[in-house]
């Protein structure tokens, strides 16, 4: 096993600032407070939870100020910025013209992290790509964690006594915007499409911070990118240097998939149809997750590899088959959160005009034209949500848009249109937020109107 990774560390020192007191914050103030440093954290919010939470742990190394509306920070070494609090925001232009350096909480775990990193960033598939590199790491008999935007903050991680032998983190572009050394042993950038618009200026901001997950990577083994991004590689990374790509159109890939089998480095590796993943986005994330683990661990075993690609299944939320019924498939996407992953669905699970596709939620000001290119697998749109107007003005032309106010209303008239041989899809393409806790909430309460509206026919 190689761990020979020269990890650049800066730790912290002095006292620090904690910019939001959610999870990510919570758990850089608690790494801090373990560090033996002094936090003062601040939160524009109060909440009886939140009050709680300070009455519980404040104490004269951790000062916890809450509904705060200050207008100045004290004296500080660092300030660690929760991802939700945008550089425009009245926090977030506070901390950056405080003149104290202001880093993310990865970058904070970075630095006290006694592990080498793989990370893994782009538009979709980061949580699927990081859970299956960590399955494909485990099934080598190495110990691997997942950690980052998937669930448990780098800083959390952290703080517990068994450390595995490699990290594998979910590294969010809001996170990456505000590291400085944060140096993974490799990464990979999935794929880059619409998503964010509402927090950065343009296209060029959003790749930029994507590609910054490269910065402090000094082998171009370690960095891995699809083929198409390479239109961008030049320009943000080297003009000289060749990443290590991976594709399922281009086969002079070093990754490849051709529609049936998974190639590495120009040998077939295994028939996709031995997985338990279905569409083609999930075959490349098959790839990234073993041209990470290749780029991390040279020579591990393929045979070992090969058994932990078979049983790797996806979370829930991810087109996850909630029943199939009178030759009805109901299907749960409801991490697709922008169009790219409505298109990917489509493209996994429809045929001719035979999806009734539930969508719509939280308007993020993104393109949803790329939909349009799979029309011929939509019958009908079943549109919800804050953007429902805006889709259903950009679709009607050429998909049959119907608009409600609830889900359940949209779900039970999607069922109610489709026959045999069709799939009632919930991808809304959007974010929850408006209507729902999360995309989870979301999903659930899907599972429940689909589970209720055939119970008398199961
Ligand atoms: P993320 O963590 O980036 O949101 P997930 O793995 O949770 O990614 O998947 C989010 C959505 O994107 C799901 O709807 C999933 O089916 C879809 N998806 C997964 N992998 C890809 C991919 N490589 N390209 C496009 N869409 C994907």
């Amino acid at each position: 096993m190689n761990l020979a990774h020269k990890i650049k560390r800066q730790p912290g020192t002095g006292n620090i600032i904690v910019l939001g007191l959610g999870i990510s914050g919570r758990s850089a103030a608690a790494l801090a407070l373990r560090k033996g440093l002094t936090v003062a954290a601040y939160d524009q919010k109060n909440s009886p939870e939140l009050e709680n939470y300070r009455d519980k742990l404040a104490s004269d190394k951790f000062e916890i100020n809450l509904g705060w509306e200050g207008v100045k920070f004290p004296r500080a070494d660092l300030i660690v910025i929760s991802p939700g609090i945008g550089k425009d925001s009245l926090l977030g232009k506070i901390a950056f013209g405080s003149g104290i350096p202001v880093i993310s909480e990865m970058e904070f775990g970075f630095r006290h992290c006694p592990r080498p990193i793989i990370a893994i960033t782009g538009t979709n598939g980061k949580t699927t790509t990081t859970e299956l590199t960590c399955h494909l790491i485990n099934s080598l008999g190495i110990s691997t964690a997942t950690a980052g935007n998937i669930g448990v903050p780098l800083c959390e991680a952290l703080l517990s006594p068994k450390q595995p032998n490699y990290y594998v983190v979910e590294a969010s572009s809001f996170q990456l915007d505000t590291c400085a050394s944060f140096a993974p042993l490799c990464a990979a950038i999935l794929n880059i499409t619409s998503d964010h618009m509402n927090r950065y200026a343009d296209e060029n901001e959003y790749v930029s911070s994507k590609f910054s997950i490269f910065r402090n990577i000094s082998s171009p083994e370690g960095k891995i990118i699809r083929s198409d991004l390479m239109q961008y590689w030049k320009e943000h990374v080297s003009s000289k240097e060749k990443p290590v790509v991976f594709s399922s159109e281009n086969f002079r890939a070093d990754y490849y998939f051709d529609g049936t089998d998974i190639f590495v480095k120009g040998r077939k590796f295994m028939s996709f149809s031995d997985t338990k993943l279905l569409g083609t986005h999930n075959a490349e994330n098959l790839l990234s997750a073993l041209a990470l683990v290749f780029s991390a661990i040279p020579g591990a075993s393929m045979l070992r590899l090969r058994e932990g690609a078979k049983s790797f299944m996806t979370g829930p939320h991810r087109l996850e088959l909630v029943l199939k019924i009178n030759g009805i498939t109901c299907i749960n996407d409801s991490k697709a959160t922008n169009p790219d992953s409505t298109v990917v669905a489509l493209k996994a699970v429809g045929g001719h005009k035979n999806v009734c596709l539930i969508a719509g939620g939280l308007d993020k000001n993104m393109d949803f034209s790329p939909v349009l290119g799979e029309k011929n697998r939509i019958k009908a749109a079943f549109l919800i949500g804050e953007c429902k107007k805006r889709l259903a003005n950009m679709w009607k032309n050429d998909i049959s848009c119907i608009i409600f106010n609830s889900l359940d209303e949209a779900v039970l008239a999607a069922c109610d249109m489709a026959e045999p041989g069709d799939v009632v899809l919930l991808a809304p393409g959007c974010a929850s937020m408006d209507m729902f806790k999360d995309y989870k909430d979301r999903g659930q309460k899907f599972t429940h109107i689909i589970n209720r509206r055939f119970e008398s026919e199961k």
